[in-house]
């Protein structure tokens, strides 16, 4: 893969708005690295990124802005977004569902973003990009990042004098905050990215990504009034923290998810359940093993009754 490429594809995780990735400067930045960059209500462009733009929701942003808006998550899906895939993968996201007549986001207004707080983590990040060397960022060492600009023609904000660092810029933005709320459901995301497809995800695996990602409510019905606590070892002080607190919920749904769909550690399974299929898989072996001596001792049968008419043909010979 390309370097425009490969920056193309981190850069439009969250957020796009042109699929051209020549707007990415393919400059490396480095969280020391200058920037020259201010965005606020005196530039021409005011708002002209809450538009035409396709921005990513994340479990966390999705938490944060139902919360705001004091609506259930499945409310907030319903109203604001849009089903996605994520990520060129076949893994289903959501992404916020722009207004039919302005083609914006539906928070935004002449005065500005009305979530401003709460705002998805890609508007956080614009324009300041950033890409993992390791592979399926699972490392979180800062020396395999680095960052770069999304350069668009409609934004001006560059042309503002106030110079800072990309490491101050992050930290006005909140963005190292979402990072680490983000980065669990961004490793599972990018794992199943550098699987392909040729590892397949059943439907019933997606229908759970899916509900874990957006609608912690219903995953934490499906803990709680499912069979899951029968065969989940889950102990009393985190059953505690899960009923709740969402983002300890999350982070468990994180856990969840790893383990059912990549096989990682983190979930253990109840003795007694593992004991039921191992005597489950004994008795089918059993079974098998009583099937393939029926079926030898019924050769063998077959082989004794045709050696005895050979012989007693040569007999009567
Ligand atoms: S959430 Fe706010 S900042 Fe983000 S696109 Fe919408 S209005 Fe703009
Ligand atoms: S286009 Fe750039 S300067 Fe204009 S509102 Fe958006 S981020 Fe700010």
């Amino acid at each position: 893969m390309s370097e425009d490429e490969r920056l193309d594809q981190e850069s439009d995780f969250f957020k796009s708005t042109d699929k051209n990735p020549s707007n990415i400067l393919p400059e490396k930045l480095v969280l020391d690295s200058p920037l020259q960059f201010e965005c606020h209500p005196g530039v021409p462009c005011f708002t002209a990124c809450c538009h035409n733009i396709k921005i990513i929701l994340t479990p966390f942003d999705i938490l944060v802005l139902r919360q705001r808006l004091g609506i259930q998550a499945h409310e907030f899906i319903t109203l604001y977004t849009e089903p996605t895939y994520l990520e060129k993968t076949d893994m289903p996201g959501v992404q916020i569902k722009l207004t039919e007549e302005k083609n914006a986001c539906p928070f935004v207004t002449p005065e500005g973003c009305t979530v401003y707080e709460d705002r998805p983590t890609a508007c956080r990040y614009y324009p300041v990009g950033m890409a993992d060397f390791h592979e399926g960022g699972t490392n979180d060492a800062e020396e395999d990042k680095f960052f770069f600009l999304v350069k668009e023609p409609h934004c001006k904000g560059f042309e503002e004098p106030k110079k800072w660092t990309i490491r101050e810029w992050r930290l006005d933005q909140g963005v190292d905050e979402r990072d680490e709320m983000n980065k669990e459901w961004l490793r599972l995301v990018m794992r199943r990215k550098s699987y392909g497809f040729q590892a397949t995800l059943s439907d019933a695996a997606k229908r759970m990504f899916f509900m874990a990602s957006t609608d912690l409510d219903s995953f934490r019905r499906f803990i709680l009034e499912s069979s899951f606590l029968d065969t989940y070892e889950v102990d009393e002080e985190t059953l505690g923290k899960i009923k709740e607190d969402d983002v300890e919920l999350m982070h468990f749904s994180f856990a969840y998810l790893a383990n059912t769909l990549f096989g990682a550690e983190g979930m253990s399974i109840r003795q007694e359940k593992i004991d039921a299929k191992v005597e489950e898989i004994k008795a089918r072996q059993d079974e098998s093993l009583k099937k393939a001596e029926q079926d030898y001792l019924e050769l063998k049968a077959a082989r004794d009754r045709l050696t005895k008419e050979q012989e007693d043909g040569k007999k009567a010979e």
